[in-house]
């Protein structure tokens, strides 16, 4: 039975990658050892770092006025870096709080500077439904940042404003599903693990000119402009997360590239919310216009067929699929390496469970 595997992150890897990793892992490029166990700066790894900034920058468009770094730390360790590299002292940034990871990038910016949280779609209950419109910019603040995709609430910004002050975006759950214009952004933040590869792998991608602008000292390994200098190699990176990023969009070449994966996805996640909305055991949970095309969240009317639509599609070998915590019902994540007979299996279960209660 073929295990389809809808977790939100760490999340499913195309299968020709996780094969050519796995061989790697026993025998890189046929030197006899695994590329585990070999030097990052050995003749045998270090071209891996230059292919996988290359792709991504012929993939995203990435002019040269940006740089492409690969650290440590997730999207976590953005929440603090980024304040901490485009602000000075009382400067003010403007951020929008959409979800869970929003707010804990606001507490963390709190560190830093002046922080106007501008929108805010937090409802009584807690929860997100909707990403704010019409968003209107502090006067003289430095960036907006905005959560491009709320991976836990399923809630994602279809179209970024322009309000005349760089965009910070957190990609981490949606980057290279969909075609963006970098040119809007001051920096762009991801950790790997939902749609470019495995944990342990940060992306981000910064206009350079936005850096060394502040007035306080920044720690060798927070600053930018370390691992700008280096090229991601001032300390050890994180080597096998790279290979894997690199062998992940060698595969996004193949599907046509971002506008190619785009069509895709735009269809997988149709076809899954056309059903919730035609299914009257189920219903989506966040306004329609603001639906994620990556983390498809829906709750059945019936509380109590929860467990018995949950024990039909772990029957079929779907997995990783209830809804965080916070939200409850069922959350399937289809990123990019999701293949659309995954989306139907889903579908089917959804069909066959309305026969038997509907
Ligand atoms: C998963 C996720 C994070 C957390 O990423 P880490 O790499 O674990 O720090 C942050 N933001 C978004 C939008 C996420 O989906």
């Amino acid at each position: 039975m073929t295990t389809w595997n809808f977790s939100s992150g760490p999340a499913i890897l195309p299968r020709p990658v996780v094969e050519k990793a796995a061989a790697a892992i026993l025998d890189f490029k046929g030197s006899g050892i695994g590329v585990l166990e070999c030097s990052h700066r050995s003749k045998l790894y270090e071209p891996v770092v230059a292919s996988a900034e290359a792709r991504l920058r012929k993939l995203m468009g990435i002019p040269e006025a940006y740089a492409v770094l690969f650290l440590q730390g997730g999207a976590s360790t953005q929440f603090a870096q980024v304040p901490q590299n485009l602000l000075a002292s009382g400067d003010v940034a403007d951020y929008t709080d959409t979800g869970t990871w929003a707010s804990k990038a606001i507490k963390e910016a709190k560190h830093f500077g002046k922080i106007n949280v501008i929108a805010s779609t937090k409802e009584a209950d807690g929860t997100y439904r909707s990403v704010p419109r019409n968003l209107q910019v502090t006067e003289g603040a430095k960036y907006l940042h905005i959560t491009s995709n709320n991976t836990i609430f399923g809630t994602q910004v279809h179209e970024f404003p322009d309000v005349g002050i760089p965009l910070v975006s957190d990609m981490s759950s949606d980057i290279c599903s969909r075609v963006i214009d970098v040119e809007k952004f001051g920096v762009i933040y991801a950790g790997a693990q939902k749609n470019l590869g495995p944990s342990g792998v940060t992306v981000v991608i910064v206009r350079k000119d936005l850096l060394g602008k502040t007035d306080r000292a920044i720690p060798t390994m927070a600053d930018y402009r370390t691992h700008i200098d280096a090229g991601s190699m001032f300390n050890t990176p994180p080597a096998f997360g790279i290979f894997v990023l690199d062998l992940v969009l060698e595969w996004l070449e193949g599907q046509g590239g971002i506008p190619g994966i785009q069509k895709i996805n735009d269809a997988k996640a149709a076809k899954l919310y056309a059903e919730i909305d035609r299914n009257p055991l189920f219903q989506g949970t966040v306004a329609v216009e603001d639906r994620s095309r990556m983390n498809v969240c829906f709750v059945p009317l019936n509380k109590e067929h929860e467990d018995p639509f949950k024990k039909l599609c772990l029957s079929r070998g779907m997995v990783d699929f209830t809804g965080h915590r916070s939200v409850g019902g069922f959350r399937a994540s289809i990123y990019n390496a999701m293949p659309e007979a995954g989306i139907d299996a889903m579908i089917e279960a959804m069909r066959d469970f309305e026969k038997s209660n509907g």
